[in-house]
């Protein structure tokens, strides 16, 4: 199959979280498989240009409709981490990609559209014609609405869309002239069982536009799927996923264990496996000397990742102050947009500086989580809801035990000592989004590894066991698309 990936972030050369992992461990599982596979993204001047390999000029007058007038844009094409890449990158005095972040402009709606109808009307001019186009968040909400309203009647009608939701908490709520600017009527649009927002109705929901218009809408587990269905985690598009259920289903995220594996991560100071796993030890060594810990007979407890309010900040924090009083250390790398928490875990830094048992790096640092996964001993991952998570997956292939909020794909990946249907133990699980929540199972994970190293051991091999890679999602996301083209 033919396949183009309509994405804003892919890694490594544009990732903020998770989203870019998938991208990029999706397209090579489904490419290693013979699938021919490309992926379309705004050329970002933040973006990690390094990693592109033969960046070169594709098509310099791509002509975009912005409402009356037109925008130049020029088209890139590389190669990243083995897959075909296209960067979008409009001339407009605007500078839509030109603004040093990924997210976080008031005009981030504006700047997505535009993407959305830059990506069709290239696919359209170089004559492009994927039996799938696989759109990924609020961002490519607006692909499938363009391609029915107007593509499809320029000879694009066989193209089917699949739409994968990866956070439903961000939608693109809008403006409806966003719609104009990009050549869409908004009158048309400004309906119940269109685009019009369920909750404020004189704004668009771009996701939901995405939800609509697509072949078929999947998230990235099966809980997760459920839960935004069925519970207000849907924030306020449950009526339509449910409108929508026969073409609707969770499909647990894999990860690249070419990225991501103890036996070959050139980042890491030792490599190891199941029967070298003492190993590891080596990179809790190189990891403490690193971040200037104390190289002490203690339980080194880590947190990657954003320092969002959904990741449940405040029990990470509890968990630093709980390893301190417990003889325990911790790690934590993480960063946030947002100027409040950022400064509450500067303050914590500064305030623990001489602390020999904690560091706290806020930064975004890839090579530094590498060693993180690899040289902790556990890892928490205390979400106050969680789509998939990558952490806990990568933290098990390094035999790094999760301990993990029962929410979304931690509930689905993540097994504690009493799970009922049988799965191995290869993590501690706790349901009260608390503090005695968190301690709870910090306390049963922190008291076996003091007090029975061997069936800490165990759980590590059952973590390291588990097959988290893209063979079994990818499969089924071809199906997605087999069935989507024989609708
Ligand atoms: P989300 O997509 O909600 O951010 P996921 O758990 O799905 O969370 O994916 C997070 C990904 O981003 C993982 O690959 C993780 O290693 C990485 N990551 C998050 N924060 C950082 C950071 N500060 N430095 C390096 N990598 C990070």
């Amino acid at each position: 199959m033919n396949i183009i990936m309509v994405s804003s972030e892919c890694a490594p050369v544009s990732k903020v979280g998770g989203l870019a992992d998938v991208v990029d461990g999706l397209g090579r599982e489904l490419q290693n498989r013979g699938h021919t596979v490309a992926i379309i993204l705004p050329k970002y001047d933040c973006m990690e240009a390094g990693e592109i390999i033969g960046l070169e000029v594709e098509m310099t007058d791509l002509w975009v409709p912005y409402f009356t007038e037109v925008i130049r844009c020029s088209i890139y094409k590389g190669i990243v981490h083995d897959l075909k890449c296209y960067f979008i990158e409009p001339q407009s005095e605007q500078k839509f990609f030109n603004r040093g972040v990924y997210y976080g402009a008031a005009d981030d709606a504006e700047r997505f559209a535009f993407f959305d109808r830059a990506a069709l009307e290239f696919m359209y001019k170089a004559n492009i014609r994927p039996d799938v186009i696989h759109c990924h968040d609020w961002q490519t909400g607006l692909i499938s609405v363009l391609l029915s309203d107007m593509y499809a009647k320029l000879g694009m009608q066989n193209i089917k869309v699949c739409y994968t939701l990866h956070n439903i908490k961000h939608q693109g709520i809008a403006s409806p002239k966003v719609l104009d600017m990009i050549g869409l009527n908004h009158k048309e649009y400004l309906r119940k069982d269109r685009l019009q927002d369920d909750s404020r109705p004189e704004y668009i929901n771009l996701m939901k536009g995405g939800i609509v218009y697509s072949d078929s809408t999947n998230t990235v587990s099966p809980q997760y799927a459920w839960e935004i269905k069925n519970t207000d985690e849907g924030y306020g598009l449950e009526r339509i996923l449910i409108e929508k259920d026969d073409k609707y289903q969770g499909i647990l995220n894999g990860i690249d264990y070419d990225t991501w594996n103890p036996e070959k991560d050139t980042f890491i100071r030792k490599n190891y496996g199941i029967s070298t796993i003492s190993d590891k030890e080596q990179n809790k060594q190189a990891l403490r000397e690193r971040l200037m810990i104390a190289q002490d007979n203690k339980p080194l407890i880590a947190a990657v990742g954003r320092l969002d309010p959904q990741k449940g900040v405040h029990l990470i924090k509890h968990t630093l102050f709980y390893a301190l009083e417990n003889n325990c250390q911790f790690v934590l790398l993480g960063s946030s947009p947002d100027k409040e928490i950022s400064e509450y875990f500067w303050h914590l830094k500064y305030y623990l500086n001489d602390n020999p048992n904690c560091h706290l790096e806020i930064d975004y640092d890839d090579s530094l989580a590498h060693m993180i996964y690899a040289g902790a001993d556990m890892i928490v991952v205390p979400s106050l809801f969680e789509p998939c998570g990558l952490t806990q997956l990568i933290s098990m292939k390094y035999g790094t035990v999760p301990i993990v909020r029962k929410t979304g794909g931690l509930s689905d990946t993540v097994f504690d000592a009493n799970s009922i249907d049988g799965k191995r133990q290869n993590g501690f699980v706790f349901n009260d989004f608390t503090y005695a929540g968190i301690e709870g199972a910090l306390a049963k994970a922190t008291d076996l590894w003091y007090k029975d190293s061997a069936a800490f051991k165990t759980i590590m091999i059952n973590a390291m066991s588990c097959d988290y890679s893209w063979n079994h999602p990818a499969e089924s996301y071809i199906k997605l698309y087999r069935n989507a083209n024989e609708s």
